[in-house]
């Protein structure tokens, strides 16, 4: 088994970056709204922002983020699902195209708009897929006060890899709600994998907390040979 590690932003010692982001992606999914279980919910961390919202032109609008009843979100998946790449998972609250919006501050070669989407320099980018490490990404559409455009930056898009193995979760284990699929877990404080589950990628998402991003050791080691340091690495459980 290889290992994997946590990737986060390597915030400075006075804890907060010298740069300030607001931006959204440019359209999303809405929440569903669930009779069955009572709750009204989305997911945070899944975004496809090399998928354009001009894709959806015609089928749906994806700007009204009011929550809607399963029965609705499921027919607008049946409606979207044949126009977009087949093995991405869609979920109530998933994100598409490029991140627009503002930037100010000094960064260096990374942003983190939060802490589950990663912006790298164009030229870093450029060269762990020189490298071999074949990322998906998307130009960030930011503006950069008295400038036009900044137009250096690139998301990179991570999809949904891995799961957690049932040991880390609460205890009594939480029941998967059969109409709208909710899983109400609470974030572990301690994150185990499980290693049937790890895609054979160099990065991915935790289907249940895709908000955490995982990379292999091979894509650790690409970071801090291009040194960049605004990255923090921490090894991750596997059973
Ligand atoms: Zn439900």
């Amino acid at each position: 088994m290889k290992q994997l590690f946590f990737m986060r932003e390597k915030l400075p010692i006075e804890g907060n970056p010298e740069y300030d982001v607001d931006a959204i992606h440019s359209c999303s999914l809405p929440g569903i709204s669930c009779d069955l279980c009572n709750s009204k919910w989305s997911t945070t961390g899944i975004q496809y922002p090399t998928i354009g919202c001009d894709i959806f032109t015609g089928i749906q609008s994806l700007s009204n983020l009011t929550p809607i009843a399963v029965e609705v979100f499921s027919k607008l998946l049946f409606n979207i699902r044949p126009i977009l790449p087949q093995n991405i998972e869609l979920l109530p609250g998933t994100e598409f195209g490029p991140l627009i919006g503002c930037i100010t501050g000094h960064w260096n070669q990374t942003v983190w708009p939060n802490p589950w989407t990663l912006l790298l320099q164009n030229n870093c980018y450029e060269i762990l897929s020189r490298v071999g490490f074949n990322l998906m990404g998307c130009q960030a559409q930011l503006r950069k006060p008295g400038h036009k455009n900044c137009e250096e930056l690139t998301e990179v898009e991570v999809h949904i890899g891995c799961e957690l193995h049932p040991s880390c979760l609460q205890s009594p284990s939480p029941i998967r709600c059969i109409k709208c699929g909710r899983l109400g877990i609470t974030k572990p404080q301690n994150i185990i994998l499980e290693a049937s589950s790890i895609k054979n990628t160099f990065i991915q998402r935790i289907r249940s907390l895709p908000t955490a991003l995982v990379v292999s050791e091979e894509f650790m080691k690409a970071i801090i040979a291009l040194g960049i340091e605004d990255i923090t690495f921490s090894a991750i459980e596997v059973i």
